[in-house]
């Protein structure tokens, strides 16, 4: 089969499309005809190398994916061939007092199909079984294959670890990208007054149509001093910061006392200078958060497939095109997710 595989760490120069031997369904595994995948940041950490994660090469990347189910591996019940499927790339040990407690995302052996394991931007892919979840039919392949990683990850941090409840106001930084647009929609379902940022005009109207009531553009304004004029000097409940160490300080200064710092990444770099005397003044909270349990997804991805939540699409490529995928993740070109297909499915 044809797959996307990185020949070692580095950069885009190490992204090939080319011949993998054919995946073979283990025990509990579904052999899974891929129709199409969807990059995140992650493919491009991934792509450079993580300190602590030491991958077999080459290797295949690709944390989102959704296609048809080929084959079924001995073990396998929720499944038959023909069945249409999307991929929850998180996974967990079963064993540790976290997942014994019901709470897989906080698994102590946690890791991410693409990350830390094989991914799936392949033209087919044996995955797990309790990593999959079924696609109803009429939801087309590109939502399917790019909604599964953001949505999954915004809510479990806005609505089971954030709390984020009606009338509350809450910030969106970065909106454009996969986890910002997919934290606007869900802050703006919940309720909430909701407030994004973008590098762009462009940019900002889309993020009106997820549900923005109000914008700023970071490249023009200073955004914590416009959060501050918007909201009458008292700030907002809630910041959402994946960007990391470019915003750590200007977020801190956009909340309200009591409010509410949710990360679940850091883009620009993870170690911002933190100013300590603001949170214990201010009672802030910074709230961690990352992937999601299974139940988490399937409550969020019920409101993609009945259209409540739109995964925008900012392009769609063949995933011979992959290196053109990292360039848009980098410079932060577009809206929304990068959808790759296999060559063989254009
Ligand atoms: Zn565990």
């Amino acid at each position: 089969m044809q797959a996307v595989k990185f020949t070692g760490h580095g950069d885009t120069d190490v992204i090939e499309y080319g011949d993998f031997p054919d995946p073979d369904p283990a025990y509990d595994e579904v052999l899974v005809d891929v129709k199409a995948g969807a990059l995140n940041h992650l493919d491009v950490w991934t792509r450079r190398g993580l300190p602590h994660i030491d991958l077999e090469m080459p290797h295949v990347p690709g944390s989102d994916a959704a296609g048809v189910v080929d084959a079924v591996g001995d073990g396998v019940s929720r499944f038959e061939p023909g069945d249409r499927v999307a991929l929850l790339a998180g996974t967990w040990c079963g064993e540790c007092e976290y997942c014994r407690d019901g709470d897989v995302a906080m698994c102590v052996n946690f890791g991410v199909i693409g990350e830390h394991k094989p991914g799936v931007h392949s033209e087919f892919a044996a995955i797990p079984e309790r990593n999959l979840v079924p696609v109803p039919e009429g939801v087309d392949w590109e939502t399917a294959a790019a909604a599964p990683l953001v949505f999954q990850t915004a809510w479990r941090m806005l609505i089971s670890r954030g709390d984020v409840s009606p009338g509350e106001d809450v910030l969106v930084l970065g909106a454009s990208g996969g986890v910002g647009h997919a934290a606007v929609q869900i802050a703006d379902h919940a309720g909430a007054t909701v407030y994004a940022t973008g590098s762009s005009d462009e940019k900002l109207e889309y993020a009106r149509e997820c549900g923005a009531d109000h914008v700023v553009n970071y490249e023009t304004a200073d955004f914590a001093s416009e959060i501050r004029d918007l909201t009458g000097k008292r700030g907002v409940d809630v910041v959402v910061d994946h960007v990391g160490a470019a915003t750590w300080t200007d977020s801190l200064a956009s909340l309200a006392k009591g409010g509410r710092l949710l990360t679940c990444g850091a883009t620009t770099g993870p170690a911002p200078e933190t100013n300590i005397n603001r949170i214990f003044w201010n009672q802030l909270q910074v709230i961690g958060s990352t992937m999601a349990t299974p139940g988490e997804a399937d409550d969020v991805l019920e409101l993609v497939w009945d259209g409540t939540f739109e995964p925008r699409i900012r392009d769609v490529l063949p995933m011979s095109r992959t290196v053109r995928a990292h360039e848009m993740l980098e410079n932060r070109e577009g809206f929304g997710k990068v959808v790759v297909k296999p060559d063989s499915e254009l």
